[in-house]
């Protein structure tokens, strides 16, 4: 059995005395440069002021089955503290909470979150439920109802210390998933080699081509900072802006509003993926259904199909979302324009493969979306390179 630094005796007494507090560590927007959330992480405050850290205590009450009590006793702390910054806080700012296994299955738990959200008065869109990637190695049928029932309150769920290591990729197209979180291991890796760099990238490729968005942990250094925002990762944590602070530090920090802008060129880089592979993708789907004489294959090739509105494919949600101060506005009305005439484009493709058209038609319409596409490329990368150079200006 594994030794622990401290009794079970003493957590329970800590958690009767309300030794047991919430510190608070901002995330930080990497499209803003501005705090958008907060983790809050547990320590244990003790008689004498000294403080120890969730590792010394929180694998014990694990294991003997105290998490639970803990969860439960802390939540109202949380809500509490949610509520004296709460008039600090932009709308979409939330607080995350870290769940072990055993919260989540707890049938209790969203009842519970369900009476705190009431009595505080607070939206559940500003909690986050972080789960480890751990707990999902196996998840059985009641964790992951329990994940459904917390989702379907309208908590998000991140999954917690994503390392490509434990997690099986499925959960993350199968449970209600909305943040992922990399592990420290892989932010503090990634400046080392190319490939570990390479590692990053993809990683963070992946979470946004699912439409999750991303937090990279562990963030110590601006070289790592800078690796970051190069990879089009939406959000950070770690000492290189802040420590977790207590309650009263945390409200001082929101109020000094502290902002580490940088030009988000990484996002300009995952446009014109996203354009690259949108262009492939409506082209090969085109012509399978154009080839293809089976309707259901026809209707796979429908069912995968990128989003063909402008405003809400991948590069149409990166524009809409654009912070303007970072950019020329001749040269976003430029790309705007480009990217509407694609969309269309892109539309008549598809008619004409459905409608069964010759297919020298087809080929033509092919070319004039690649002509549009080759256009709007040389604008995203023109303005992608402007972006690469303000980032690394000279101080
Ligand atoms: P976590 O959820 O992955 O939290 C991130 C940990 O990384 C925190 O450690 C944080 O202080 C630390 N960290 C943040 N930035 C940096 C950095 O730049 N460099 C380094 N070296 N570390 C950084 P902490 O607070 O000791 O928490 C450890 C773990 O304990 C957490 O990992 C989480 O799994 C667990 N934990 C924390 N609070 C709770 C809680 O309320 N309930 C449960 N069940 N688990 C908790
Ligand atoms: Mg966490
Ligand atoms: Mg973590």
């Amino acid at each position: 059995m594994a030794e622990h630094p401290v009794a079970l005796v003493d957590i329970c007494r800590a958690l009767v005395n309300q030794e047991l507090v919430y510190y608070y560590q901002p995330i930080i927007s990497l499209i803003t440069g501005k705090i958008c959330a907060a983790e809050a992480l547990i320590r244990w405050k003790k008689e004498d002021e000294s403080i120890l850290l969730p590792g010394e205590f929180i694998p014990l009450a694990e294991e003997k089955g105290l998490i639970n009590d803990i969860t439960r006793e802390m939540l109202p702390v949380l809500m509490k503290d949610i509520r004296t910054f709460i008039p600090q806080l932009e709308p979409d700012f939330y607080v995350s909470v870290n769940l072990s296994e055993k919260d989540i299955t707890d049938d209790s738990l969203s009842t519970i979150f369900e009476r705190e959200f009431s009595q505080n008065g607070i939206s559940s869109s500003r909690v986050c439920a972080e789960i480890t990637e751990k707990v999902f190695m196996p998840l059985n049928e009641k964790g992951a109802a329990n994940i459904f029932k917390l989702s379907d309150q309208g908590i998000k769920i991140a999954l917690d210390d994503f390392s490509a290591g434990h997690s099986t990729l499925e959960n993350l197209t199968n449970l209600p998933i909305s943040v992922l979180k990399l592990a420290m291991k892989i932010t503090q890796l990634a400046p080392s080699t190319r490939n570990d760099f390479r590692l990053l990238r993809h990683l963070v490729s992946l979470a946004h081509q699912l439409n999750l968005d991303t937090i990279a942990e562990g963030v110590e250094t601006k070289e790592e900072f800078n690796l970051l925002t190069s990879t089009g990762c939406t959000a950070t944590q770690g000492f290189y802006f802040s420590h977790p602070l207590p309650l009263e530090d945390f409200q001082k920090l929101l109020t000094n509003q502290p902002s580490w802008s940088e030009y988000p060129f990484g996002l300009e880089y995952l446009a014109q993926i996203d354009h690259i592979d949108f262009r492939r993708d409506i082209i090969r789907e085109a012509l399978t259904i154009h080839t293809n004489p089976d309707p259901n294959a026809r209707k796979r090739a429908l069912k995968r199909l990128p989003d063909l509105d402008p405003d809400s494919c991948l590069m149409g949600k990166w524009f809409n979302n654009i912070n303007w101060q970072w950019h020329e506005k001749a040269d976003l009305e430029e790309l705007n324009k480009l990217h509407q005439i694609f969309h269309d484009k892109s539309r008549l493709l598809m008619s004409a493969a459905s409608k069964n058209q010759t297919r020298t038609e087809i080929n033509k319409l092919i070319d004039e979306l690649t002509e549009i596409s080759l256009q709007l490329m040389d604008n995203l990368q023109n303005i992608s390179i402007i972006g690469i150079q303000n980032h690394y200006e000279e101080d």
